[in-house]
């Protein structure tokens, strides 16, 4: 099935987004990103909801609504039920998400709860800039169960550099502040910190300053771009700046003689190479099982696709009138759950696709071809997984030596 440049990789074509590709079937979503405020009290320069193309922000309302709460409980609830899924994921996301307020955040994660069919999982996390995250949060937290991931980019100089408040601040003393708290006595509720890379910053430092507060899990986010307004200091040439800045990371995290956490887009990598799945969108052909519901119940696709054009994330659904199932038919939803049958011609032919899968969608987009592309971090994720594949093969070639 040979559908590299077709137009449904990117923008939508209504000739053929009425007709999904014959015998295939999706992948029920398993993943819910709920936006319960749509504002942030930093202003990071880097943010793909607020700096990049899209400003849809703007005409959101602040908080989600109980209907739109109650809503969407309900269309989760007929899509875990229709799918027999055991385990839902809810993500409680923002804009900040804390701005919404401790009642309103458990009245969010009660009705869901209470929706769900009985014996069907619910995890939920909420991802934070951590500027007000206090006890009483983690106390509510600990009550409902809910997992606590924070952002920070490194060190303070690293960090301060893009997290910054209105008034120019920086935020990595109050980020701290609030790992302190949550590595105490509720750091049974630590998820994990995401640190979006900066060439400037010193990749070990950076990763030496995040093992700190001891997270289980880091999440290296590349800063989102795409073949129109490329990532900052990512040369035409063929250089590979961010693979030069993460492979000392991996040399460092590999090589570390007791597990010091999980680095995500690493533990990946190497899950992919050995034959397994990865657990993200990041790499490797996994459909993507992943929806967002906005604070106006509008139902999108991934926030990373901000980064693309205005607009790109919309499906034209809403949790009001139309079920999870329909999302599923959405011609750019059927495209990140068809693998390698939907990537570009080049991605097709690669050595690496089976572990690349192309790289993060939004980071393919390229105005007249939309999505249909390699990753504008092509060469980097090329040296990247060729390296850490290198490592492997070094490994098991010196075991079956007799060497380790
Ligand atoms: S390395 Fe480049 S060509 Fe290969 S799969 Fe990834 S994005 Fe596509």
């Amino acid at each position: 099935m040979a559908r590299t440049n077709a137009t449904w990789l990117g923008k939508a074509d209504p000739e053929v987004s009425a007709h999904p590709p014959t015998g295939w079937q999706p992948w029920p979503l398993c993943q819910f990103i709920l936006k319960v405020h749509s504002r942030c009290d930093l202003r990071c320069d880097y943010c793909y909801v607020y700096e990049m193309s899209d400003q849809s922000w703007k005409s959101r309302p602040r908080r989600i609504s109980k209907t739109v709460v109650a809503d969407t409980a309900a269309r989760i609830a007929e899509h875990a039920h229709t799918h027999r899924i055991p385990a839902v994921h809810v993500i409680l996301h923002g804009g900040e998400p804390l701005l919404a307020g401790a009642d309103h955040i458990a009245h969010t994660v009660r009705a869901i709860r209470q929706a769900l069919d009985p014996g069907i999982r619910l995890d939920v996390s909420l991802q934070s800039n951590g500027m007000r995250l206090d006890e009483d949060f983690l106390r509510l937290f600990d009550e409902l169960g809910v997992r606590v991931g924070l952002s920070l980019d490194g060190d303070a100089e690293g960090h301060d550099r893009h997290r910054r408040r209105g008034d120019g601040r920086g935020s990595h003393a109050d980020v701290v502040a609030a790992l302190d708290l949550l590595t105490g006595r509720y750091r049974h509720l630590y998820g994990g910190l995401l640190c979006t890379v900066d060439l400037r910053n010193d990749p070990i430092r950076t990763y030496e300053a995040l093992l700190e507060s001891g997270p289980p899990r880091i999440d290296f986010l590349l800063p989102h771009g795409n073949w129109e307004e490329p990532p900052p200091g990512l040369p035409a040439d063929g250089a590979t700046p961010y693979a030069d800045w993460l492979i000392p990371v991996f040399d460092r995290w590999y090589a570390a003689p007791r597990r010091e956490t999980e680095v995500r887009l690493f533990a990946d990598i190497l899950r992919l190479l050995l034959g397994g799945r990865s657990s993200g969108e990041a790499v490797g052909l996994s459909p993507a099982r992943m929806v967002v519901v906005e604070t106006d119940g509008t139902i999108e696709q991934s926030d990373t696709l901000k980064s693309a054009y205005p607009g790109a994330p919309v499906t034209g659904f809403h949790v009001s009138r139309d079920s999870f199932d329909a999302v599923l038919r959405h011609p750019a939803v059927m495209a990140r759950q068809l693998g390698r049958d939907a990537l570009a011609g080049e991605c097709q032919s690669c050595p690496i696709v089976r572990v690349c899968g192309g790289g993060l969608y939004a980071h393919r987009y390229r105005p007249g071809s939309g999505f249909g592309n390699p990753s504008v971090y092509c060469h980097d994720l090329f040296r990247l997984i060729t390296h850490i594949r290198g490592v492997v093969e070094r490994d098991v070639a010196a075991l079956l030596e007799g060497r380790r």
